[in-house]
């Protein structure tokens, strides 16, 4: 039987806006079916026009507002909304900071666990410019080497020359090295034919030190005129490490393998929580360190350390939480699979005179299994895992080393639920309310804190 979506494109339908999706488009639905439209918010009556039909859900655009949300507030720029560089910048901060809490309690609502409460999102008092990392991508657009954002489920570049969510400096930056890069002819990446030589430039700047990182990620092992062009690099106010990463592939992803260092160091310094770090080009580091330090504490906080436990620190990155943790236990082990990361995490420890801490390259799946098998018996594990929240035999072995506590430290509310429902399989029950801590203001990613217990 052939499925007829009940919206036809190009026509025109009154709707309700139920709810927004992780990526900030509001949700309407008619006869069940989902329709997505960017730049409403919840509880707005708008008309929409349908542009795109799918088997199982259809995109939309608002032709008008009927009746407007109280929580709408004027926008900074509609290319903010149209890239999906900023898509909640038209929802009132404190709006906002409710819609992720309630994010959370509705995914446990509809898996019959509310019980388990979210307290208020932690926000910032300025909620805009707070990104210490940018990768922007580099394409022509009218001729021009230009830098910006693709418009979303696009490839199509438009020029930003303030991005609003980002540290000022780094925009400033960005500008001065699309500059330099016109001015001696280096060519853009073309994605239609893979040519060109510029794909991106990502730029890092120390929240602390001021100390910033360029790389230029090529499609080409060479850069011509390169002599020049990173001499002119290097005089930019706070430079101290120019890197070109090498990209050949036709991919989305945007770095490759390769790291060289044109100039300078190959690390960045920055401080969090009182302690020296080092970030090299190819590690993790958490974009907004404003909030990570609350985040971190409070994680750390919520532990309620002793003094005597092993810890086991698992997605450790370049070793923020491990190294935080150390000098309230007894021993810290780290996990983390990418191997620059964990170079950086050793190099940290040492940085920082703490010795009490151990860092392994490996699979979380496989290390953890293995510290299990060893014996291991931790106090407490923190984990700190990507999107994709943990393997089904991260949670296995965590369980059967059987802490007193885990501390799940969450970027994605959807699989920190069903991890939540695993633990619980397993006699682990959530012990005190979630936390979300707001990492990423304006946009709709949700990070939180949850202490799970033994029962
Ligand atoms: N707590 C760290 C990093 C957290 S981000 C910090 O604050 O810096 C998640 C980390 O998990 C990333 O560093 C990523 O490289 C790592 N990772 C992803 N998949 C992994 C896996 N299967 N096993 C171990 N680490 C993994």
């Amino acid at each position: 039987m052939k499925f007829i979506a009940p919206v036809e494109k190009n026509k025109t339908y009154e709707v309700t806006i139920e709810d927004l999706t992780y990526q900030g488009m509001g949700v309407a639905k008619i006869e069940n079916f989902p329709i997505f439209i960017a730049n409403s918010l919840p509880g707005e009556r708008i008309e929409m026009g349908v542009t795109k039909v799918q088997k199982t859900y259809a995109f939309g655009r608002v032709v008008k507002v009927i009746k407007e949300s109280p929580d709408r507030v004027e926008g900074s720029g509609v290319e903010y909304t149209q890239t999906g560089i900023a898509p909640l910048q038209n929802l009132a901060y404190l709006a906002q900071l409710k819609f992720k809490q309630q994010q959370i309690q509705n995914l446990l609502n509809k898996d019959h666990l509310d019980d388990i409460k979210v307290d208020e999102t932690i926000g910032m008092e300025n909620p805009t410019e707070y990104r210490n990392k940018a990768q922007i991508p580099v394409r022509n657009v009218q001729g021009e080497l230009s830098t910006g954002f693709f418009r979303r489920n696009s490839h199509d570049l438009i020029p930003i020359e303030d991005f609003y969510i980002q540290d000022p400096v780094i925009d400033k930056v960005i500008l001065q090295v699309r500059d330099l890069l016109r001015r001696f002819h280096v060519t853009a990446y073309d994605e239609r034919n893979n040519s060109g030589v510029i794909r991106n430039v990502i730029v890092r700047r120390g929240y602390y030190s001021h100390e910033i990182m360029v790389v230029l990620v090529t499609r080409t092992m060479t850069i011509p005129g390169q002599k020049a062009l990173v001499e002119e690099i290097s005089k930019i106010d706070g430079v101290v490490s120019i890197v070109q990463n090498i990209n050949s592939r036709p991919t989305n992803v945007i770095m490759g393998p390769k790291d060289n260092v044109l100039w300078g160091e190959a690390v960045i310094h920055d401080e969090l929580m009182g302690l020296k770090f080092m970030i090299s080009a190819h590690s993790f580091y958490q974009v907004n360190p404003v909030q990570t330090e609350k985040l971190y504490q409070l994680a750390i906080e919520k532990a309620d350390l002793k003094g005597n436990e092993t810890v086991v620190d698992a997605y450790s990155g370049i070793g923020t939480i491990s190294l935080a943790v150390a000098k309230h236990v007894k021993k810290v082990y780290g996990v983390e699979v990418v191997k620059e990361a964990v170079q950086d995490a050793k190099l940290n420890a040492s940085l920082n005179d703490i010795e009490n801490v151990k860092f392994i390259t490996d699979k979380a799946e496989r290390q953890m299994a293995k510290w299990e098998s060893d014996g291991l018996k931790p106090d407490v594990v923190f984990v700190d895992p990507p999107r994709k929240g943990l393997a089904p035999e991260v949670i296995d072995s965590i369980a059967d080393m059987k802490p007193k506590k885990i501390v799940y430290i969450s970027c994605n509310p959807a699989t920190l639920v069903r991890d939540i429902q695993l633990f619980s399989d397993h006699e682990y029950e959530v012990t005190g309310d979630i936390q979300p801590v707001d990492q990423f203001p304006q946009t709709p990613h949700v990070e939180s804190i949850t202490v799970l217990t033994a029962k």
